[in-house]
């Protein structure tokens, strides 16, 4: 970590190659789109794109062990995620790895395992305003951003997100067709922690905005690893003279 984030882009990749109203908002992918703008930014070392149809789903054991925050982008193709790849995510986000989640990588496989719940939501695609209001000024997401981001064009996505309750609440977002929704959510797993930051759909040029994408490289930073070196678990010998009573 010392010379800085080593990030993977996730990206399910599928849209892009099927579809030629995605490929006229994301020609090279979202997920190159994503990367071009983190590689630019401060503190950050690489930035990887790994896609679906690469080797392993781009899920390698070679890149997770270079990987300190990755970014999940998926929509059409969950399923098709190797549930032996999501396990080695699960098992490297416990360890230590930050991971990302963006809009519909709400009912990821990996999202849905380290959350414990459905991650079900409520939506709406009528390209309709949308506030994100800053609900924790002092939270390092939210370093350098406004008291709200405004997108003029969006899908809605709405409570009741089922999700278990965020560590922190970053952002809350309002619709201009009256929904509500916790759009931005902090939570710690194991010694990972993960973002889930709403914004982005394969048809709207959501990370091309460069609020956005701040936010996305705030929550990097956020996500790198910290905290302690060891954990010792299992019996452990009394650091102090204790007399055994049993
Ligand atoms: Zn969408």
């Amino acid at each position: 970590m010392s010379n800085g984030i080593r990030v993977t882009v996730w990206n399910e990749g599928v849209h892009e190659k099927e579809s030629e109203a995605v490929q006229k908002v994301y020609p090279k992918g979202m997920g190159h789109q994503i990367a071009q703008y983190l590689e630019k930014q401060s503190g950050i070392q690489s930035v990887h794109v790994s896609e679906m149809d690469h080797k392993q789903q781009g899920l390698t054991d070679e890149i997770l062990k270079n990987t300190d925050v990755m970014t999940w982008w998926g929509h059409t193709a969950h399923h098709m995620v190797d549930d032996a790849n999501v396990d080695r995510v699960h098992q490297r986000v416990l360890d230590g790895m930050g991971l990302i989640v963006l809009h519909s990588g709400h009912f990821s496989k990996i999202f849905r395992k380290l959350m414990g719940t459905n991650c079900d939501l409520k939506w709406r695609e009528i390209g309709e305003k949308e506030r994100l209001w800053v609900v924790d000024p002092a939270h390092p997401i939210v370093d350098g951003i406004d008291e709200y981001i405004e997108l003029p064009h969006t899908e809605m996505y709405g409570e009741h997100f089922d999700i278990p309750q965020p560590d922190q609440q970053v952002f809350i977002s309002w619709f201009e067709g009256g929904e509500v929704f916790r759009s931005g959510c902090c939570w710690h797993r194991g010694k990972g922690k993960v973002f889930y930051f709403r914004p982005g759909h394969e048809t709207l040029p959501i990370y091309y905005d460069e609020t956005i994408l701040k936010v996305i490289a705030n929550g990097v930073r956020w996500a790198a690893p910290s905290g302690v070196a060891t954990l010792t678990r299992g019996n452990a010998k009394p650091l102090e003279d204790v007399k055994p009573s049993m």
